[in-house]
């Protein structure tokens, strides 16, 4: 296989990743005197943000993600390439990647970060994430599926599991998720589902920590939970789960909860690529950068966004894992890689805070902005909404997220419950996927299996199951 791409008399920067950083630094570039390579493994750019609505059907997935090559088309400096990179050579200025090798002057990590699971093996064989729109969607299938499941089962353990879902990590993505699940229960499951008791749904948010949305300001954590608590989901802090086997979420040695919906959402490792020494890794894997996001000990290997860990004096533990950090460093990396080009002085990265914000259910949202001025409620909502349309890709996405969101907000429902990739066998032959899935269905009668690092007291214990 050839990549295919010229060789160019102008220095060739490699931008590995075209997620928010990728692809803010690929534009910035447009004008530069440079070629400018850009590799993903999806051709699309994924609005990740948007996930959890994709998950609970309140958004398409077509409307957070938008085709990369439509986004560059008319910009001739650069080549695009659908590839997994699987490693790099810095002695060699070399790429190793699915379609063969590329050879850079200047690289530029920008591949964002994945689910961390703490090595919690049988998590991460059996619970759920959401980093992905195929995540997003299978979540979608799964949650729906299970509800269809409930209505089947004259099992009153195995109906309790399937209509419990147990989100793990208290951070946006663990709030937003559960909110909206909340909201779905409310609005239109009875709708849906006439015949099931919905009283008997559980939506448990679980987190390691004693309050939800930790970086943000402790108004913002009271009033999301405030928020949670009015919609009905059980909040679980100081809660670790250890292990998910048969359907059993184990908090301690003999304790579980029986849950046929894990959903992880407790924290993420960068995605750094193969290659590098390990001194320039964190603990979390991702990659030591000075604040021209160089990475530690290569003279034209940088990184930027949640692969990137930027020390700066406000924020020793490193920038925060942000869409905004991402796409400020691009622009400064932008300026600076033109700035190496013509033998001048590269200039330091500051990143400025222009606010967090995170929704929970419709007209309720906490926004924090610099200066520590905090509001919530319907106008934090709408400020959510006002910026999120803004930074999605293209006018058609904007477009059909609004209609998404006007129909939503009028009619209490999300519109897209739809199982587009079943799970379980139906009469056609849905293949090892399924089978595997079936094969995991937990018998309610059969002793618990051996887990992995009990630890919690019996008080949390109790808690969490419900009694
Ligand atoms: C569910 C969820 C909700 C979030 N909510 C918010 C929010 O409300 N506000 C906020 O600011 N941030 C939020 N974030 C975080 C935000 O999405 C990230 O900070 C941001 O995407 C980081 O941008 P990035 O460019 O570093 O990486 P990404 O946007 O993750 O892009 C990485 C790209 O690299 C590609 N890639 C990775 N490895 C390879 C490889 N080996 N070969 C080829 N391609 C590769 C991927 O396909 C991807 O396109 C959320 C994240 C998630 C998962």
């Amino acid at each position: 296989m050839d990549t295919n791409i010229p060789l160019s008399a102008q220095p060739r920067v490699v931008i590995v990743g075209c997620g928010f950083g990728g692809l803010k630094l690929a534009q910035a570039l447009a004008d530069a005197p440079v070629q400018v390579v850009v590799i993903d493994r999806n051709n699309y750019h994924n609005f990740q943000p948007l996930l959890y609505q994709v998950a609970t059907g309140a958004l398409e997935a077509d409307s957070i993600a938008y085709p990369i090559r439509k986004i560059f088309t008319g910009q001739q400096n650069l080549f695009f390439r659908v590839a997994d990179v699987q490693g790099v050579v810095p002695a060699r200025n070399l790429l190793q990647t699915s379609i063969g090798e590329i050879s850079y002057d200047y690289l530029v990590l920008a591949t964002g970060s994945l689910t961390n699971f703490f090595g919690l093996e049988s998590i991460e064989r059996n619970a759920r994430q959401i980093k992905s729109i195929p995540n997003a969607l299978n979540l979608r299938s799964f949650l729906f599926e299970n509800l269809e499941q409930a209505l089947l089962t004259s099992n009153p353990a195995e109906r309790q599991a399937l209509l419990t879902i147990v989100v793990v990590g208290g951070g946006p993505t663990g709030v937003e998720l559960s909110g909206s699940l909340a909201e779905m229960r409310r609005g239109v499951l009875p709708k849906d589902y006439p015949e099931l008791d919905l009283q008997q749904m559980r939506i448990i948010l679980v987190d390691e920590g004693a309050a939800v949305l930790k970086p943000m300001s402790t108004a913002s954590q009271q009033d999301a939970q405030r928020y949670l608590e009015e919609l009905g989901v059980e909040l679980h802090f100081h809660t670790t789960i250890r292990s998910y086997e048969h359907k059993r979420a184990y908090f301690s040695a003999t304790e579980y909860i029986e849950t046929a919906n894990l959903i992880w959402a407790a924290g993420v490792n960068g995605a750094a690529v193969p290659g590098l020494p390990d001194e320039a890794l964190t603990r979390n894997k991702r990659l030591h950068v000075n604040r021209w996001n160089l990475v530690q000990g290569q003279t034209n290997i940088f990184a930027i966004g949640d692969v990137a860990s930027m020390v700066t004096e406000a924020m020793p533990k490193g920038l925060p894992m942000l869409a905004p950090v991402a796409q400020q460093q691009a622009s400064h990396l932008a300026a600076n890689l033109q700035r190496l080009i013509h033998q001048q002085q590269p200039l330091n990265f500051t990143y400025r805070n222009k606010g967090v914000m995170a929704i929970v259910s419709r007209n309720q949202a906490v926004v924090d902005l610099p200066k520590q001025v905090h509001f919530k409620g319907f106008f934090g909502w709408l400020a959510w909404l006002f910026i999120h349309l803004i930074l999605l890709v293209g006018f058609r996405n904007k477009a059909v997220a609004l209609v998404d969101w006007a129909f939503a907000y009028f009619s209490s429902g999300q519109a897209l419950r739809l199982i587009i990739q079943p799970l379980r066998p139906r009469g056609d032959d849905l293949g090892k996927r399924a089978a595997e899935v079936l094969a995991a269905t937990p018998d309610y009668t059969a002793p618990p299996p051996a887990i992995q690092e009990p630890s919690l007291n019996s008080q949390e214990a109790s808690c969490l199951a419900g009694d």
